[in-house]
């Protein structure tokens, strides 16, 4: 009888993993500011119904109001914690949509988001084409041959020519576009657009905000068509046979291996084109893939749960003070109340109070699947990368740290609180808000950020979290590498050479502070035994 019950129970787990997993998208939001990312954001939540279950009766009749009520949401839950991560449901998926920050200041924390998603909405300014951020960001997915789907914004304005964005895009980015909606005309003429897949034309109306979707008109022949638009029509002829004839078709293999973006156009404050994306992702963008750790390669369907730690916020919640570190669920299956290893401490952790992110609130999870984003409350014990498993000992790689951009000195004003500074910046370049490099010889602490927002939360974190009054100054150092080498006496002798601008970072990796790219250059011409890393890994 027992016996019965234990072959029930094994033989369905799986099964329900399987099928839970299979059902999940995770996708990252990625754009330069103000090409209209939170818009759309805003409303693929509008579309999955999420902000309906949040808002008001009123937020059921006009998106309006379903706006409002969800820019208030998030005002009431402080440092936006609906705009960094969200779940909500689509088509019977689970939909986990990871932000980016949108700041122009660019942070480490956007790129390690990156590493906690399966794919990318890339969104574009159709005016402006491809901008500063966008080329970064796409750098990171490329890293790790993320899938993107791109999102031409903004339509019902003045646009660049639709065929030099693509060029634009193809050129700058790297990447294969392959067009799956063409728009008719834009700004003022800005009739709707085609879809080269489906053969439908999906017609704009401005200001159109209902849910009920926008008039569908079969196949481009359609003499409907010609009598409502006979100038326009005439030209999409045209334009569609020049991109059947000068773009690349779409290729599901093709996307799935980050070589090709399919391209949407649309305009997101209009909701039009929002449900094509949604779509998109639901049918092509892949469910929750597999995940390297360092002794093997972990599936997602595997039964037992692990996880790993991308990014740690604090004070997400004024009231609470807490911080919350993000965990993407890699494998198994998640449940509240379970014990769980935390590797790097060797440490048994009974994870009863654990947040999920509906999009309409922040709500306990009862459980989770691979590619579910699940928020531990960390009392500074845990490290973005930091590896969460059912007991084996599995530590998941590629959550990297970037060589930073800027860097900056230490002076406190007031020397008896050296201590609570050294403990501040320690537990702050664990956490990964900021990198801290102590020099070999002398020399005071160095800090490095990819973004120099960075600097500015450390320095309120230090104020607010430690008692710290800090002043940041500017220091020669312009880059910096990490460095290894095999032969361990090139290091030594490296060491004692440049003792200066040699430095350990939190994580006691061996570092290179140079004065300029000149200075590096040279740097890694005298010394051949070296390598010189961009890029490290959690260690
Ligand atoms: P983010 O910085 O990328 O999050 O961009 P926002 O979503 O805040 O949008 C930036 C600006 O562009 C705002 O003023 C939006 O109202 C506007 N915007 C967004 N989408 C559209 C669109 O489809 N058409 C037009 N005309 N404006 C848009």
């Amino acid at each position: 009888m027992s016996d019965d019950i234990q072959v029930q129970s094994t033989s369905k787990t799986p099964a329900l993993i399987a099928r839970e997993v299979a059902r999940r998208r995770t996708f990252g939001i990625i754009s330069h500011p103000d090409a209209g990312k939170t818009t759309l954001t805003e409303k693929l939540l509008l579309f999955s119904g999420a902000i309906q279950m949040a808002g008001t009766v009123k937020a059921r009749k006009s998106g309006r109001h379903a706006t409002s009520d969800w820019m208030e949401i998030e005002k009431q839950r402080g440092i936006s914690v609906a705009s960094s991560v969200m779940q909500f449901e689509f088509r019977d998926h689970i939909i986990n949509l990871l932000d980016t920050p949108g700041h122009q200041d660019f942070s480490e924390d956007t790129y390690r988001v990156l590493t906690a998603v399966d794919s990318g909405l890339m969104v574009i300014d159709a005016a402006k084409g491809v901008e500063a951020q966008t080329i970064k960001l796409l750098d990171v997915c490329r890293m790790r041959h993320t899938p993107i789907v791109t999102f031409m914004n903004k339509l019902d304005r003045e646009c660049r020519d639709p065929l030099e964005l693509l060029d634009e895009v193809e050129s700058v980015l790297k990447i294969q576009c392959a067009p799956v909606t063409w728009p008719i005309g834009m700004g003022k003429n800005f009739r709707g657009v085609y879809h080269l897949i489906n053969d439908e034309i999906l017609l704009f109306r401005a200001g159109e905000e209902s849910l009920q979707g926008f008039e569908v008109i079969k196949g481009i022949d359609n003499p409907r068509l010609q009598e409502m638009f006979p100038m326009e029509m005439d030209q999409l002829r045209m334009e569609v046979e020049l991109v059947h004839g000068a773009s690349h078709p779409f290729s599901l293999e093709d996307f799935l291996a980050g070589k090709q973006t399919p391209v949407f156009f649309g305009s997101a404050i209009n909701n039009f084109g929002v449900r094509e994306i949604l779509s998109a992702l639901v049918d092509w963008a892949p469910a929750p893939e597999s995940r390297d750790a360092t002794v093997r390669t972990v599936q997602p369907t595997e039964e037992k749960f692990s996880g790993f730690v991308f990014k740690i916020q604090a004070n997400m919640d004024p009231a609470h003070r807490d911080r919350i570190a993000f965990l993407r669920v890699c494998s198994g299956r998640f449940e509240r109340g379970m014990k769980v290893k935390h590797l790097r401490l060797n440490r048994e952790v009974k994870v009863s109070s654990v947040v999920t992110f509906m999009a309409s609130s922040r709500e306990q999870v009862e459980e989770a699947y691979a590619g579910d984003i699940i928020g531990l409350p960390n009392h500074g014990n845990m490290q973005i990368g930091d590896s969460f498993s059912e007991g084996e000992m599995l530590q998941f790689t590629g959550i990297p740290y970037f060589a930073p951009d800027f860097f900056r000195q230490v002076r406190i004003r007031n020397p008896l609180k050296i201590k609570q500074l050294q403990k501040g910046l320690q537990q702050l370049g664990e956490e990964g808000a900021v990198q801290v490099f102590k020099p070999v010889q002398g020399g005071e602490v160095v800090l490095g950020a990819v973004g120099v927002l960075q600097f500015e939360v450390v320095a309120s974190r230090l104020l607010n979290e430690y008692g710290v009054d800090a002043v940041f100054e500017g220091t020669s150092i312009s880059t910096a590498r990490w460095v290894s080498s095999d032969d361990k006496k090139a290091l030594a002798d490296f060491e004692a050479a440049l003792g200066h601008n040699v430095a350990y970072d939190a994580a006691g990796n061996l570092a290179y502070l140079a004065t300029s790219g000149v200075n590096l250059r040279l740097t890694q011409e005298r010394w051949p035994k070296l390598t010189f890393h961009a890029t490290r890994e959690h260690a």
